[in-house]
């Protein structure tokens, strides 16, 4: 056996060319780069075959930190170790698998991401990030004020991953009365003190504006130490590569046994964790992006366009978490199929994008985006009910609006031989009314979350007006 000379450190540099060099420590608090791109590590590391072997027999938090040590070399290994144990634990995924698969029939699997305290994936990468953050900003004597907007998901995995976290403390913008009864249950009757709900008189535009008009006075932002967590941070992408890497090894007994993974897609965040997991080398054939009647992506993986939305042409569905007009995790996978050129990303999504409404890849870029192995589909409402009937008719299994979408399209996919994950992104529960519409059953509460419509809820109802909710925030802050 021969010893390798020890791997460079991995650096971290944007996706449009500003080359910094930087550790993971020192991007992991931080959202775009300075000049407007995304965090990208400057090489993909590579696992063989025997590496792949020897991690058949791990915990799923052995597993993490395996692949999040192959990425963050500034954290000791011992603390790492610490804090994926701490993370991926049966208490807060419900079982010791933390992503366990079922099959569906057909050649389908399907991969459980959504047992976490907020019943959707973002769990997986927030609940990580939460020790991450408290480790790191500890580590340098510092705090930090995450200011956010949600209109649900997002925000309450957020929550619920920060509440109690030495340092942090969490505002949270969302619409008065216009999210759904069991998001404002589950953001509102956490009674921890760092949480606050800023309840807006307002739509969801009006808090995201907010936001910007806040982040960008950037006298008051410094002074107030003010962070976000939204999904174009590097480390929730990297927390999600692991169960990449753990629906392989589950699916497969051989070392060069291929599957292809089909995943419900809004904000490419999800998928483009499993395009750096096929970059690292995990036999994986194909990345099948689902999308719902928002359809930016289906298009672009079909045509080689890619045409963000305007308000007015972004639809309101029954799997509202993938309602997206442009996927902000996208310009990462292009950045890759542009062969890492920083100029031509940056015309793209620096140029392109904000002066034209988007961009068409020439022939040759999108050809060689094929050999990345994407393929995509779209589902409608229809398609939803139809999916989530005939699961439940033939598993007994109920599945999300979101689910379904992965699933429909999954179906289109299937190769002979090759399993198919689908990535479940959220429990049946979460969408009740339409899980009920389809099959004429109502999903279970799950036993933790039996009776929280009936707790005290805690939300401060705050006008539409970012001065106003900067003294609110100055008011808790102490400098
Ligand atoms: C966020 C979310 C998605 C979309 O994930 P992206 O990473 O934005 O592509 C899909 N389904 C559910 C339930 C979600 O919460």
């Amino acid at each position: 056996m021969t010893t390798s000379p020890p791997p460079a450190p991995l650096r971290y540099l944007s996706t449009r060319g500003e080359d910094a060099g930087r550790r993971f420590s020192e991007i992991l608090l931080e959202g775009l780069a300075p000049d407007g791109g995304l965090y990208m590590p400057d090489r993909y590391p590579r696992v063989d075959a025997g590496t792949l072997r020897s991690w058949r027999s791990l915990s799923y938090a052995e597993l993490a930190e395996a692949v999040l040590g192959l990425y963050v070399d500034d954290i000791p290994p011992r603390d790492l170790r610490d804090i994926v144990a701490r993370t991926y634990t049966a208490e807060i995924f419900g079982t010791e698998e933390i992503t366990p698969l079922e099959p569906l029939g057909d050649g389908l699997l399907l991969q459980g991401l959504s047992n976490g305290p907020t019943l959707a994936f973002k769990d997986m990468a927030m609940q990580l990030l939460g020790n991450l953050f408290e480790y790191e900003l500890g580590r340098r004597g510092e705090t930090l004020n995450i200011l956010g907007a949600t209109s649900g998901d997002t925000g309450s995995a957020a929550e619920y991953a920060m509440r109690g976290k030495a340092g942090i403390s969490v505002f949270m913008l969302s619409p008065n009365g216009r999210m759904s009864p069991f998001q404002q249950a589950q953001m509102f009757t956490l009674q921890d003190p760092n949480i606050h709900n800023l309840c807006v008189e307002g739509v969801f535009d009006d808090c995201q504006d907010i936001v910007k008009a806040v982040s960008g006075d950037l006298e008051f932002k410094r002074r107030m130490r003010i962070g976000t967590v939204n999904s174009i941070n590097w480390a929730r992408l990297l927390a999600q590569v692991v169960y990449y890497v753990r629906g392989w090894l589950r699916a497969t007994d051989r070392d060069d046994q291929e599957v292809s993974f089909t995943v419900p897609s809004g904000n490419f965040g999800n998928i483009c964790a499993g395009h750096v997991a096929r970059m690292m080398g995990v036999p994986i054939r194909r990345l099948v992006t689902a999308t719902n009647e928002n359809d930016v992506l289906d298009e672009f993986f079909r045509t080689g366009t890619y045409r963000v939305r305007g308000a007015a042409e972004t639809h309101e569905t029954s799997s509202p978490s993938m309602d997206i007009s442009k996927a902000s995790n996208f310009e990462r996978f292009v950045f890759d199929v542009v062969d890492r050129d920083p100029g031509r990303t940056r015309h793209l999504f620096g140029h392109a994008v904000t002066a034209d409404g988007g961009f068409t890849l020439t022939p040759a870029e999108f050809a060689r985006g094929a050999a990345f192995g994407f393929s995509s589909g779209r589902s409608t409402h229809a398609d939803r009910l139809a999916t989530i009937a005939a699961v439940h008719r033939g598993t007994g299994r109920l599945i999300d609006t979101h689910t379904a979408d992965g699933v429909r399209v999954a179906r289109d996919h299937t190769e002979p031989g090759v399993p198919m994950i689908v990535l479940e992104t959220a429990q049946a529960v979460k969408f009740a009314d339409v899980v009920r519409e389809a099959t004429g059953v109502t999903p279970p509460m799950p036993a933790p979350l039996a009776g929280i419509e009936s707790l005290p809820r805690r939300c401060e109802v705050v006008p539409a007006d970012a001065e106003v909710i900067k003294s609110r925030i100055a008011g808790y802050v102490r400098p």
